[in-house]
């Protein structure tokens, strides 16, 4: 499924099965899961894709074939690939270990073709290799809606007690159930009066739900933004305690509304969360080990990706979407 420009459908098209070069290999995608950053490719509000565009950076798949130099990794083994698809090792943020920040980064199904494919060709050195229970296509949206969760909570530290979660969809998901793991009270907001994502969530296991017009009834230790709306930066800010902190976890937002220093005072924290580094996924998959999370998914043959994203783009997917190639 290609996007060949932005604001328009992508188009479902036979092309040739990329070559593993140098330092690649080439997977036989199982899975892709379909992330918010997808749509905000394809409706232009992330403004520098490569085009035309194969989307997608939540992948399951097994290595099919290896370029040269190519050491660790063989033939068959399953893997996943996250966003972060490229970084240089030599600018200052790369030297600073936020490789995440790299000025010369590239990024699967943005900058580099991704996942919407049956096939695809990655840098050996940016996926992970995982064990067999992550071979479903469930595992997939943990590529990206787990790992940036991941990224999130890991930023708030471990004394915060309560967590609002704002936007109850793919990644809030996976992180309620490592939250509640840890034993934190998790607050979730959901599109006001959007009843079926507020059971969804109570059904996790969440402390309270309730519209992000409603106010929490205790104050929150931390924030973590997952809906792409601006305004929640404020109001967040709102329904949390003196010191604590609001993350936001998207790469794009809507603009934010003019809000009062009152807000930000007693040293309360704004931060958003960008990419992720290799230890995030390496780390995440570790604490995987101790807390198994089941995704919620709905599944859609490569073919309906179109519909795939429509429905995401208007909230009706309980839990996370995943694209499921074609087996023979
Ligand atoms: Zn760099
Ligand atoms: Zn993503």
């Amino acid at each position: 499924m290609v996007l060949e420009h932005q604001n328009q459908p992508l188009v479902y098209k036979e092309v040739s099965i990329p070559k593993p070069g140098q330092g690649e290999v080439q997977i036989k995608v199982i899975a892709c899961g379909i992330c918010r950053t997808d749509l905000h490719v394809i409706d232009g509000e992330l403004t520098q894709p490569k085009l035309p565009l194969i989307p997608g950076h939540e992948i399951i798949g097994k290595i099919t074939g290896i370029g040269a130099v190519v050491e660790s990794l063989k033939i068959d083994d399953l893997v996943g690939v996250p966003w972060l698809g490229y970084t240089c090792g030599k600018c200052k943020f790369c030297k600073l270990d936020k490789e995440n920040l790299c000025e010369n980064a590239r990024f699967t199904g943005y900058t580099i073709d991704g996942g919407y494919a049956e096939y695809t060709v990655v840098d050996a050195r940016y996926c992970f290799l995982l064990s067999d229970k992550y071979d479903n296509p469930a595992s997939a949206p943990l590529l990206c809606a787990g790992l940036i969760g991941f990224r999130s909570y890991h930023m708030i530290g471990d004394k915060a007690k309560n967590i609002g979660m704002y936007g109850f969809g793919a990644a809030a998901h996976i992180l309620i159930q490592i939250a509640k793991a840890q034993n934190k009270k998790v607050f979730a907001f959901t599109r006001d009066n959007d009843s079926k994502s507020q059971s969804f969530a109570q059904d996790l296991g969440a402390f309270w739900v309730g519209g992000s017009s409603d106010s929490p009834p205790e104050k929150l230790d931390a924030a973590i933004i997952f809906a792409p709306a601006g305004e929640l930066i404020p109001k967040a800010l709102q329904d949390i305690d003196k010191g604590g902190m609001v993350i936001c976890g998207g790469i794009h937002m809507s603009e934010i509304p003019a809000f009062s220093y009152d807000l930000l005072w007693e040293e309360r924290v704004l931060k958003s969360v960008a990419n992720l580094t290799r230890q995030d996924g390496l780390d995440f998959f570790e604490l995987l080990k101790s807390i198994p999370v089941t995704t919620q998914t709905e599944f859609f043959p490569l073919i309906r990706a179109n519909e795939a994203i429509e429905k995401l783009r208007k909230g009706q997917i309980r839990g996370a979407a995943v694209l499921v190639m074609h087996q023979e």
